[in-house]
């Protein structure tokens, strides 16, 4: 029985303490020679070797590509919770090299020795099943919750979960014995036995076992790898390839593990007998046309959602599904939960017009175009269909140094962005937070720290490079595709997928950067206040005000209980002289009680390093609205301070913009509301009383900003396109994106075919 797994090779080398160097220079031995794998055998009783942990973790700093893995673990004296963390922590280290094998163990009076519980045959393969769902479900990150397991060998009372491993570390069983076999195939990622301790006919009876055992609980037994330790089968490499092929062919064997501290017999077994070894295996199955092991298990397989043509993703393009081991880290964003079917990796812009042929072809499931995932409405993910994800296309390169002029890709995050421009003394506004991903905020405006002196991000866009509905890549600037460029820069979640910004930078050094923490009694007369000062100041300071509800105050004899508010304010001077920056801010002082402040002379690349760049696991619905005002007005300071009082809205933000914003005409681009000084973003977690407080609000409010709506509602298009500029860009709708292939996302209606044609695509 051939498996159809492709050929692996590996080393056996005794961990001998006596030589401790000796067997880190085979494993080194053994990477050089081309060899996949080194593993080590795992006696914690036994005082000649070295502890495998502690070696195999030494073996992987002094390695670069080879896979390492114990061969097998000991797990009667390896706590299995304790040897989860440590798998996925050498896992993480080496870059994903890391392979387990585990063991029921044996040697029972070395094991009590040492302090560990005898167990009966039957009992240590209890104690190892319990084991592998113990480590499985630690390492399952994307669960909620610790994990709970009351086992009879091994339990855990709420053990918090991770660190996530690198990648999907595969479990191998070392057994012989059927009940061991059995647990294999149902729960094992491979087999793993020693040739010497079997008698001939024991590897086909042991894969029969295992194949029965796999699809008594529906696995595919070409799920499970069959590796096997052997010795120098012959000492002509040849007749050893020979062998070697015979037992992949007719035992089914994938890998094959050397035992021996030889360092010139691994060299020849990496060398010489692996490549024959392949060829061979090769040929024949070519005549025998064996087909492949699945590269995806049952429970992946059955983990598939309805409606998708799984098998068509075109080759080369990454695809992770709901089964694979990488979802759990794509399936949400940071603000939403998300069950996608399908989440699509392209890793360049060819890879893109892929994938939305893909999404094309499925006309009837949601398409999501995700860059950084910190989209407030959380449309970058959804339920059951489509997700294009742009992660992978986050370059950063300088152009044109003289010009100030970078391309960067959608994926990079605004943290890495700065990190980059720092190094040249440069920024581009951005946003408040770094984690935040350039394709979702460059498409929609970019409301910055930097916004009053340096405009909007859009404002600093000279060239993008989109894919169309249709597929065609294009380079759109204010000469080519002009209206597309337009589009672009406001509502580019409708005309395309933008897959490369050309931004021309600004010189920027040290900035000054407060935070300030006021106690405020009167909230609404604070809100005019710092709206008035605000508009008052100089366009070198922007600054962001941030408050929740308010909290009862201090009991008062005889007066109703008043109510006490912390507002904080944090922003920018983009300046480097100390004393312009303490008068920017001093007017601010005089508004209520400072009760913290922090004002650091900093650079925006500091700034932005506040961020997590790592998964996102964001749960349940985001709820929020966005405005956009002239000037804050006694009648919305105190509506925004009754909405406060409802305490419906735990965060209510009031963004100065203006200043550079208000440079750029009305209908240069497609975010329109330019006369606007402030933005104003109110979430909740309960829709229903956030839209009825927000109503409220409604009557003091222009447009609105839609990077920081969530609402499903038809009207928040015409809140933040005005009549004209949402005609325009219907009709740029009508001409790159007839069909609505991009419609998650605020979605604009085409025009209608009879309208006249404004756009300009070909
Ligand atoms: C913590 C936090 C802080 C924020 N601070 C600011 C801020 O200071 N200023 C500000 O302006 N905004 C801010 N935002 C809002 C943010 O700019 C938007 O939500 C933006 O869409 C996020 O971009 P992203 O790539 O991370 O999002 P994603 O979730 O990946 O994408 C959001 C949407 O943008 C569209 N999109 C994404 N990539 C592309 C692309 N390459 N081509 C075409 N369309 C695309 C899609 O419709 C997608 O649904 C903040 C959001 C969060 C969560």
């Amino acid at each position: 029985m051939d498996y159809g797994h492709p050929l692996e090779f590996g080393a056996f080398i005794t961990p001998a303490a006596a030589t401790p160097e000796a067997p880190v220079l085979l494993a080194q031995v053994a990477e050089a020679s081309g060899l996949d794998l080194v593993t080590f055998q795992d006696h914690p009783y036994q005082p000649a070797f070295l502890d495998t942990w502690t070696l195999m973790s030494f073996v992987a700093a002094r390695t670069d590509s080879i896979r390492i893995a114990p061969n097998v673990l000991n797990v009667p004296l390896r706590p299995p919770a304790v040897v989860a963390r440590a798998a996925a922590s050498i896992d993480l280290l080496s870059g994903g090299r890391f392979d387990l094998a585990l063991g029921a163990g044996g040697f029972w009076d070395a094991i009590e020795a040492m302090g560990g519980t005898r167990l009966t045959p039957g009992q240590a393969v209890t104690a190892l099943e319990e084991a592998i769902d113990l480590i499985r479900e630690l390492w399952r990150t994307d669960q909620r919750g610790g994990v709970f397991t009351d086992g009879r060998y091994h339990r855990a009372h709420g053990a918090k979960r991770g660190p996530r491993p690198a990648h999907e570390v595969p479990i191998h069983i070392g057994a012989y014995k059927p009940r061991m076999l059995s647990l294999t195939g149902r729960k094992g990622d491979g087999w793993l036995p020693s040739l010497g301790y079997m008698q001939p006919g024991d590897l086909a009876k042991g894969n029969a076992a295992i194949d029965e055992a796999a699809q008594s609980v529906g696995r595919d037994p070409r799920e499970i790898r069959r590796l096997l330790n052997v010795g120098q089968l012959a000492a002509d490499p040849g007749e050893f390839a020979e062998r070697l092929a015979q037992l992949a062919l007719e035992d089914g064997i994938g890998t094959f593990i050397l035992a021996g501290d030889d360092p010139n017999l691994l060299q020849r077994f990496g060398e010489e007998v692996a490549p024959a070894v392949r060829d061979l295996v090769a040929a024949e199955r070519g005549t025998r046309g064996v087909s492949s092991a699945p590269a995806r298990s049952s429970a992946a397989l059955a983990a598939r959602r309805d409606g998708i043509a799984y098998d068509d993703v075109p080759v080369g393009l990454r695809a992770i599904e709901p089964g694979d081991f990488e979802y759990g880290d794509v399936r949400a964003t940071y603000m939403r939960g998300g069950a996608p079917g399908i989440v699509l990796q392209p890793a360049s812009a060819e890879q893109v017009a892929e994938a939305i042929g893909f999404a094309r072809r499925h006309p009837e499931l949601p398409l999501s175009v995700r860059s950084g995932g910190h989209g407030i409405s959380g449309r970058s993910t959804n339920d059951g269909g489509i997700v294009i994800d742009l992660r992978s296309l986050d370059e950063i390169e300088v152009l044109d140094a003289d010009r100030r002029l970078v391309r960067i890709g959608p994926g990079a995050r605004w943290a890495q962005v700065a990190a980059v421009l720092g190094e040249h003394g440069w920024a581009l506004t951005s946003g408040d937070y770094g984690g935040v991903g350039v394709g979702g905020l460059a498409t929609a405006g970019g409301i910055g720290l930097l916004a009053r002196e340096h405009g909007l991000t859009i404002d600093h866009l000279r060239a993008a490079e989109v894919v169309l509905a249709d597929g065609s890549i294009v380079r759109t600037d204010a000469s080519t595709h002009p209206d597309l460029f337009w589009a672009v820069r406001g509502a580019g979640a409708n005309v395309g997928v933008v897959t490369a910004f050309e931004f021309e930078v600004d010189e920027v050094g040290q900035v000054g950067y407060a935070q300030l923490a006021f106690q405020v009694d009167d909230v609404a007369a604070f809100l005019e206040g710092y709206g008035r000062i605000v508009e008052a100041s100089p366009r070198d300071l922007t600054l962001f005000l941030l408050t929740g509800g308010p909290r009862p105050g201090q009991p008062q004899p005889g007066r109703r209980q008043p109510l006490e508010w912390v507002v904080q304010l944090y922003g920018v001077v983009d300046s480097d002289d100390p004393d312009t920056i303490i008068a920017r801010l001093q007017p601010f002082a005089e508004l209520a009680p400072l009760v913290q402040q922090s004002v650091q002379l900093t650079t925006y690349a500091q700034i932005m390093a506040n961020a997590d760049l790592g998964p996102q696991h964001g749960a349940g619905e985001p709820h929020s609205r966005s405005g956009l005002i002239e000037h804050v007005t006694p009648a919305f300071a105190a509506a925004a301070a009754r909405m406060l009082e409802s305490g419906a809205v735990p965060f209510f933000q009031l963004r100065a913009v203006g200043g550079a914003v208000a440079d750029v005409a009305e209908d240069a681009t497609a975010y329109a509301n330019r006369s606007a000084n402030f933005s104003v973003a109110a979430l909740g977690s309960h829709p229903d009383r956030l839209d009825a407080q927000w109503r409220t609000l409604a009557a003091h409010v222009r447009g609105s900003y839609l990077s920081f709506d969530s609402s499903e509602r038809p009207e928040r298009i015409a809140e933040a396109f005005p009549p004209a500029t949402l005609a325009r860009l219907q009709a740029i709708k009508a001409a790159y994106d007839p069909s609505s292939v991009f419609r998650d996302n605020f979605a604009v209606e085409p025009a209608a075919p009879t309208a006249p044609a404004e756009a300009d695509a070909a």
